[in-house]
This record gives structure tokens, C-alpha cells and sequence, in this order.
């Protein structure tokens, strides 16, 4: 059985207590690894190694971090049929969607962030007769890097990368839920030669590792995606410290469409991908789909077509759409959520249920992709978070109407819109409370725009300077002249 240890100092070691978990493969239901359980000793151990690699790696030319960033790059890229194994293994994702999208974006992060440092310009400004100001960018020092489950080496990379290029040495925790592809990472980090202290990755549970990785007085700067809740909590244990925090949290996403949208086939194929891309568990999926009255019930039936098209299975098989839910503990929670639902005066029009495979899948963790209508906007289903394959369908009567339901939730991480009419694309778009704004696509990414979302989403961005700006702090130097 895989056993995946942290990254310490330059080495991979057990937990210092010797503790381990049981890693779950969510298709089958079944162990199949065993994970380091950390405690705040290791992250005594990691936070200590990082300080004392830290100071080198800021002073290094930033061509010299970027190359250890492309090198890692090119590792995982020459191992990307065993990267996506191991992430839809571990996370319950079609294998297809891990080797087409996470893996290629773990590299393009690491690459394009090894680019962003070594083409960022500083600043000065002049007081002609008087002084020049150069605005230094320096490294923070040790930067904590916390990660979710459901893009795990995406959203670490989308981390780490842009902490290291920036001179930082970074302590990173991943989810204990899929700890597998950092671990990998790990690996690849000590291949590509970093060195020792500068990357370290901790496993182990939010409470015991995430909490004292944050409250740690040498931890300058902490970057999380996460749940609302987590965020909370780190935004409260970092406060009375002064840290520089970077919070991406959950979202209950509206994908809005008028009348005058171009539903083209290819259209709708997108707007069902942003339902139900990985079983619903990105935090950009739109959960709440708002649908002109003019056009709903022509809408609705197309759509449900596409939706009832959609294959549950074996994350492993070339035609499966959807796996498995990451854990049963979450598999639970999506299953009770559609209940409410249905307690709620919702109509279940399609899937509603858990899936039962057979073969070596029989105890998976699947659900089918769900689509629910008659239920008022302010329920809890349009309300809270349920990160899974359920969508809501609303009618709105004009852009007013779609406006309030679309702002009408307290977060504010990712909107669609589809319409035709640029004018309305253009009001919505500054109205929408809401961080990212898609008009007719979804989930279309350079990866040198600002990402992160309002309200109980977000705080900061990530992305570009954005995360370039976060991993530094400014200093002027204001020279006589
Ligand atoms: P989570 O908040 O339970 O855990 C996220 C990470 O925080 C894990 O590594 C966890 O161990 C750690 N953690 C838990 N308690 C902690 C504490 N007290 N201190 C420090 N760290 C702690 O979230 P999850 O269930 O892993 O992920 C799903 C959530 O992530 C959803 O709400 C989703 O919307 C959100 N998400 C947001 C974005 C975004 O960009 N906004 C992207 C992906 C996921």
C-alpha cells in the first residue's frame, strides 16, 4: 500500500509522531493508501526549516527560481499519465478530466509563473530635481499555501508556484483528503534539485496541521482556497498577527441566460459542463441555473436531454462524464442536501439519487447528476454551497429580476451570462456582485488575470501580478538626488 510521507528539510519523513491515515480511493469506497498524520510538531519542524532556507532562496536571481520551477514543470509533464492516475485515483474525478485539464494546468501554473518573475518590472518614480523612488518587491520570507480537495494539484501548484518564484520558502498543506499528487510533487521538487527548506509539505487534518501552520509567528503570509468556514477560522487565528491572508472561498454561482442567447449546441454543451464538471465540485460551477420565462420550458427540455445523457462511472473508463464523489462524508452531504430539496417543495427533474455501480465501482460513492426546479430563491438549497452534481433551474422575468436572484446569495465568487445583446452584457457585468464575470463561456482562464471572488468568496485575488504583489512586500526607497 502507497505510503505518502511529508517533505521536511530536503526529506521525505514519516510524521514525528509515527501517525498515519487511511486515504480512500472514492470509486471503490475502499483504502488505498496511508498518509503522514501531522501534528503541530511537524509543523514546528517544517515552519523551522523553511526560515532557514528562506533568506538564500530571496537573495537567488529570480532566472535561477525560475529555473528550478521549469525544471519541476518538465518532471511532471513527462509523468503526466501517472499524475492523472494517481489524481482521479485519489479524488474520485474521470481520469480523462485529470490528464486534459488539472495535470496540463499544474505544469502551465509552474511554468507560467516561473515566466511572471523573471518578466515582472519594478517600479520608480521620479521628483524631478528632488529624488528617485524605486519601489522594491521583496520575498515575505516563509508563506503557508493551504489547498482543498477538489483540483488538488491545480490549486496547489496555483499556489506554491507564484510563492516560490517570488523568493518565498513555502510550508504547503494539501487537503488530507487527497493528499496523493502532493506527495508526488514533493518528489519532483527534490528531483528538480530545490533546495532543502524551501518547499516543505505537511500532511494531516485542518485542526491539526492548517491551525498552527497559521497561527505560527514565522509564517508571514497565508494562501488559502477552502470553505467559507475554514476562511473564517484563518482570518480570525491570523488577525491580531497583522499577516497578509489570501482567502478563496465557496460560491453558489448563477449561470443566467436570456432569451437572446446563441443556445447553440455547443453553447448548452458548455453550459451543462458548468453544472456538473467534476461531479460539481468546482468552486466556479454554476449551481443555480436562471433561465429567461420566455424561452424556460424550451430550455428546460434541452437541457435535460443533455443533463440525462451525462455517464456515471468508473473514473478510470474513457466515456464516463462524472466519477465519484471525493468521500463519503461529502457523498453524505449531497445526498441529504437533495433531500432538503425535495422537503423544500422542489421538483426533482432528473437523477435525485445516489448511483449504484457494479464491478469493482459497487462501492462508490456516486451520485447522479441532479436537476431541481419550484423552489423559491431563498431556500437553503439556492442558498448554502452543496459542491456536487445538483443544479437548480429559476425563471427570471427581465434583467432586474435576474440581477436580484443572481446577487441574491451571500457569496460572490464566479457568474455566466448568455445573451446575445451586449449592451445588457456589459450593465450586467458591472452590476453582478460577483469576481469573475463570463460572458457566453464559462470557465475560460488566462491564467494573467486577477481570480477570487466578493463577499463571503473571497478576499484578495490570485492570478498574474496579483499573486506577485501578495507574495511580496512593497518597500520604497526614496534616494536624494
Ligand atoms: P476545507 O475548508 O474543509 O479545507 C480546505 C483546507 O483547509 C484543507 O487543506 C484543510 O485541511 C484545511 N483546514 C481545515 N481547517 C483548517 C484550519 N482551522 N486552519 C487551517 N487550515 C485548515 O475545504 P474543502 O472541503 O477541502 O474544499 C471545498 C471548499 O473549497 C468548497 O467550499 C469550495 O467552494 C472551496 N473552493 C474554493 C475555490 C476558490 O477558488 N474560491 C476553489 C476550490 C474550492
Amino acid at each position: 500500500m502507497p505510503s505518502f510521507q511529508h517533505l521536511i528539510d530536503g526529506r521525505m519523513v514519516d510524521a514525528a509522531d509515527g501517525g498515519w491515515r487511511d486515504v480512500h480511493e472514492p470509486a471503490t469506497g475502499q483504502v488505498y493508501a496511508r498518509c503522514a498524520d501531522g501534528n503541530a510538531a511537524d509543523v514546528e519542524r517544517a515552519v523551522a526549516a523553511a526560515a532557514a532556507a528562506a533568506p538564500d532562496w530571496g537573495r537567488r536571481p529570480a532566472g535561477e527560481r525560475a529555473a528550478l520551477l521549469r525544471r519541476m514543470a518538465d518532471l511532471v509533464e513527462q509523468r503526466l499519465d501517472a499524475f492523472a492516475a494517481a489524481e482521479s485515483r485519489d479524488s474520485g474525478k474521470p481520469v480523462a478530466l485529470a490528464r486534459n485539464v488539472d495535470i496540463p494546468r499544474a505544469v502551465a501554473n509552474l511554468r507560467f509563473f516561473a515566466a511572471a518573475i523573471e518578466t515582472w518590472d519594478g517600479a520608480s518614480h521620479a521628483m524631478p530635481g528632488q529624488a528617485i523612488n524605486v519601489t522594491l518587491r521583496q520575498p515575505l520570507g516563509v508563506a503557508a499555501c493551504i489547498s482543498p480537495w477538489n483540483l488538488p494539484l491545480y490549486l496547489f501548484t496555483w499556489k506554491i508556484a507564484p510563492a516560490l518564484a517570488c523568493g518565498n520558502a513555502v510550508v504547503a498543506k494539501p487537503s488530507e483528503i487527497t493528499p496523493c499528487t502532493a506527495t508526488m510533487l514533493a518528489e519532483v521538487a527534490l528531483e528538480a534539485g530545490l533546495p532543502a527548506g524551501v518547499f516543505n509539505v505537511v500532511h494531516g487534518e485542518g485542526p491539526a496541521v492548517g491551525a498552527p501552520l497559521v497561527a505560527h509567528p514565522q509564517v508571514k503570509a497565508v494562501s488559502f482556497t477552502g470553505s467559507t468556514r475554514t476562511g473564517a477560522a484563518i482570518a480570525a487565528a491570523t488577525a491580531a498577527q497583522f499577516k497578509k491572508v489570501s482567502l478563496e472561498m465557496g460560491g453558489k454561482n448563477p449561470a443566467i441566460v436570456f432569451a437572446d442567447a446563441d443556445l447553440s449546441d455547443a453553447n448548452l454543451d458548455t453550459i451543462v459542463r458548468s453544472g456538473f464538471a467534476n461531479q460539481g465540485e468546482i468552486c466556479l460551477c454554476g449551481s443555480r441555473l436562471l433561465v429567461q420565462r420566455s424561452i424556460y420550458e424550451d430550455f428546460r427540455e434541452r437541457y435535460l436531454t443533455r443533463v440525462k445523457a451525462l455517464r456515471v462511472g468508473d473514473p478510470e473508463a474513457a466515456e464516463s462524464d462524472l466519477g465519484a464523489l471525493v468521500s463519503k462524508p461529502h457523498f453524505d452531504k449531497v445526498v441529504a442536501c437533495i433531500e432538503r430539496a425535495r422537503s423544500e417543495g422542489g421538483t426533482v427533474l432528473c437523477g435525485g439519487q445516489a448511483v449504484q455501480l457494479e464491478g469493482r465501482c459497487a462501492e462508490g460513492w456516486f451520485v447522479a447528476p441532479t436537476v431541481i426546479e419550484s423552489l423559491p430563491a431563498d431556500c437553503a438549497t439556492n442558498q448554502e454551497e452543496i459542491f456536487g452534481p445538483v443544479v437548480t433551474l429559476m425563471p427570471f422575468e427581465d434583467e432586474a429580476d435576474a440581477l436580484a436572484l443572481a446577487n441574491g446569495t451571500g457569496y460572490g465568487l464566479a457568474a455566466s451570462l448568455w445573451t446575445r445583446d451586449i449592451d445588457r452584457a456589459q450593465r450586467m457585468a458591472s452590476a453582478l456582485e460577483f469576481g469573475i464575470v463570463w460572458i457566453n463561456c464559462w470557465m475560460l482562464r488566462d491564467l494573467r488575470t486577477p481570480f477570487g471572488g466578493v463577499k463571503q468568496s473571497g478576499v484578495g485575488r490570485e492570478g498574474g501580478v496579483e499573486a506577485l504583489r501578495f507574495f511580496t512586500e512593497a518597500k520604497n526607497v526614496c534616494i536624494a538626488v
